[in-house]
């Protein structure tokens, strides 16, 4: 008797797992997934588009190169189509070489501008070997996929004194729906982009980890989001994200995700409505 239990159970179990799973899976189905990596101190955003391409914004520093790799197994991630490197600043391009080297990346975005770190060489040498042409991102610069429209708002300008300044931004547009990612882009980028581009977005990904140095109160007011994210390590050096920015958002009741606190979160759009895992 206890053994026909024990079987009972386990065929129940069975189904159950199988049945969760097809749920989860099914959730994501037709939609656009925005998933907002944690990996510590750094950047690493993914856009999957309903019909399952995938976007990556940044991959986070190469210290944190395990929790980029447990997030892909995690969530089964088995193509990574296009790369946007939006500065090259470690904590934003040091895993990006992994990823050239271990998916099948058609192409890649970066802005016009070099620098001489080992991070920014590696990515250099995997582009190289993969025989990839580089996309320069700037202003203007726009491309679908899926019916997803990806949208360059930034750099306006050849030259800034900040290698942040240069930071590819992307406006990521689904029908009603839209995401707008700063990179590391400060207010002086800020006071470019809403002179020539409508930035009204649902979802905010903050400039520069919630740095005083960038969300201007104009800006924000334009953009006028319902969610902010700040991408941000537990205790970072940097006391990333400054009170003045979180007491900002606080004023126009924009709701915070941090990967600090939150750790990994999902944003499911389908064009309309707006889901949040967390
Ligand atoms: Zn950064």
């Amino acid at each position: 008797m206890k053994k026909f239990f024990l079987r009972v159970l386990i065929i129940f179990l069975i189904i159950f797992n199988s049945a969760c799973g097809l749920t989860e899976k099914d959730n994501f189905k037709g939609k656009l997934a925005f998933f907002v990596v944690d990996v510590g101190q750094g950047d690493c955003l993914l856009i999957k588009t309903p019909n399952d391409s995938y976007v990556m914004v940044d991959g986070g520093s190469q210290n944190e190169e395990d929790k980029l790799k447990y997030f892909l197994s995690q969530y089964d991630i088995k193509n990574i189509d296009y790369v946007v490197a939006t500065h090259p600043h470690e904590d934003h391009i040091g895993n990006l070489d992994y990823i050239i080297k271990n998916y099948n990346v058609k192409k890649i975005f970066m802005p016009k501008v070099t620098t001489n770190t080992k991070s920014f060489e590696n990515l250099m040498e995997a582009i190289r070997k993969k025989k990839l042409k580089i996309s320069v991102a700037k202003a203007g610069i726009s491309f679908e996929l899926d019916g997803v429209l990806f949208q360059f708002l930034a750099p306006n300008s050849l030259r800034y004194d900040d290698l942040n300044n240069y930071s590819a931004v992307l406006k990521v547009v689904y029908k009603d729906n839209s995401i707008l990612l700063m990179g590391d882009a400060e207010k002086i980028s800020e006071n470019e982009i809403i002179k020539k581009f409508d930035v009204k977005a649902d979802i905010l990904k903050v400039g520069h980890h919630g740095s005083v140095s960038s969300t201007g109160e104009n800006f924000l007011k334009r953009v006028s989001p319902k969610y902010a994210v700040v991408c941000c390590g537990k205790n970072n050096d940097y006391g990333h994200p400054h009170r003045e920015t979180l007491e900002l958002l606080s004023k126009y009741n924009v709701k915070v995700v941090r990967t600090d606190i939150d750790g990994t979160v999902v944003f499911l759009l389908d064009g309309e409505e707006i889901e949040v895992y967390k």
